[in-house]
């Protein structure tokens, strides 16, 4: 009989998710089984448990893509790793690596990817399957509880900082201050440009001051487009608030020839924007999804050389529901982390 570990389960989008014991999984071809030690809430995770989104995830799923932990078990043909190994188990769980877009460093378009937590299981368990083609290892001086929210927080929004063009001449506006904000506000500085963030909630803004934001705009007391414009207008706006309003905001804010990099996925899908100003002030709107294996592996080096801080508090698997809901109501401090 196969041995047991306990995982989080969503059965029913309209349910709260459960604690279950379930099997712990084999490595098949080209996998590994990695003893998790810290996996961190994406929001991403709540909205693949209500199942917002136009393309909906297994059920049932143990959600999950923050995931940190060592190797314990090796399927067939594994290169490169072995047991014992720390390892990250990102959203890209496999690409083909054989397609246009694996060729051609856009494996995070592959069609044939297979994404940790939504289309496969993910890492919120005990344990859970990685594809060798897709895990990092994390460097030696790398704390696992700052490994984790790196691997989608993190990666995301290094490459969504690259998608925006951020140069140190610019004002970048970052919306959102959540965990992904609170990280893709560092890249903005890492980059050299001037940060303004902008959130509903001022534990938020504070936090983002901390880490080097140079303004700050509660948008709940004060319209973001006016503060921006008065800074000359974004060069560039990373929208990362579950929110389409924000989207909206974020546009409003460019100065012409300005780029909005949508990166948040709210339930509410679409936004409403003009096409006459998009024309004729030059404005580039663009998507960014996660990023490469490379783009991980250069967030995780960052990170070992002392340039970005992560934001955490833990929280047992057993909490993952109220944690869950800590998150959607913007209570959390940055990134919540499981532990086990
Ligand atoms: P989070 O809940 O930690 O952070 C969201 C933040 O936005 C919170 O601080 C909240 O207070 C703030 N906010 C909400 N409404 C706002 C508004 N109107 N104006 C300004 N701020 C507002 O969420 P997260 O984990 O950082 O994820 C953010 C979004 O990014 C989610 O939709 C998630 O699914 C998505 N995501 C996308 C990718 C990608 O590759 N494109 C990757 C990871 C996550
Ligand atoms: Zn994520
Ligand atoms: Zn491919």
């Amino acid at each position: 009989m196969a041995k047991k570990m306990m995982a989080s389960v969503v059965r029913d989008f309209a349910e709260p998710i459960q604690i279950e014991e379930v099997d712990i999984p084999e490595p098949g071809k080209g996998q590994v089984r990695v003893k998790i030690e810290a996996s961190g809430i994406c929001h991403t995770d709540i909205h693949a448990a209500h199942g917002d989104w136009p393309i909906k995830p297994k059920l049932p799923l143990i959600p999950g893509h923050e995931g940190v932990g060592i190797i314990e078990g090796v399927g067939k043909e594994v290169q490169g790793f072995k047991e014992g190994d720390r390892v990250v188990l990102p959203w890209l769980g496999y690409a083909c690596g054989v397609c246009d877009y694996c060729n051609s460093g856009w494996e995070t378009l592959c069609e044939q990817q297979l994404n940790t937590g939504y289309t496969i299981d993910g890492t919120h368990a005990e344990y859970a399957l990685g594809y060798t083609k897709s895990i990092v290892k994390v460097p030696d001086n790398v704390n696992p509880l700052d490994a984790a929210p790196l691997t989608c927080a993190g990666v995301t929004t290094y490459k969504a900082v690259k998608i925006s063009g951020a140069r140190p001449a610019n004002l970048v506006a970052i919306f959102g201050i959540g965990g992904l904000g609170h990280l893709a506000l560092q890249y903005a500085k890492i980059a050299g440009a001037t940060v303004v963030a902008v959130d509903l909630h001022d534990e938020k803004l504070e936090l983002a001051k901390e880490l080097g934001a140079d303004y700050t705009v509660n948008a709940s007391t004060h319209n973001p487009v006016e503060e921006i414009k008065k800074l000359g207008g974004a060069d560039a706006a990373i929208s990362l608030a579950v929110a389409p309003k924000a989207f909206e905001q974020a546009y409003q804010s460019l100065r012409r020839g300005g780029r909005i990099v949508f990166v948040a996925l709210p339930a509410d899908n679409h936004v409403q924007l003009p096409i006459f100003e998009t024309v004729l002030n030059g404005i580039q709107v663009v998507g960014s999804i996660v990023g490469t294996r490379t783009d991980l592996e250069e967030t995780m080096q960052l990170h070992a050389l002392g340039r970005t801080k992560v934001i955490h508090e833990t929280r047992h698997l057993h909490q993952v529901q109220k944690a869950f809901e800590e998150v959607e109501k913007a209570q959390a401090k940055a990134r919540l982390v499981l532990q086990f």
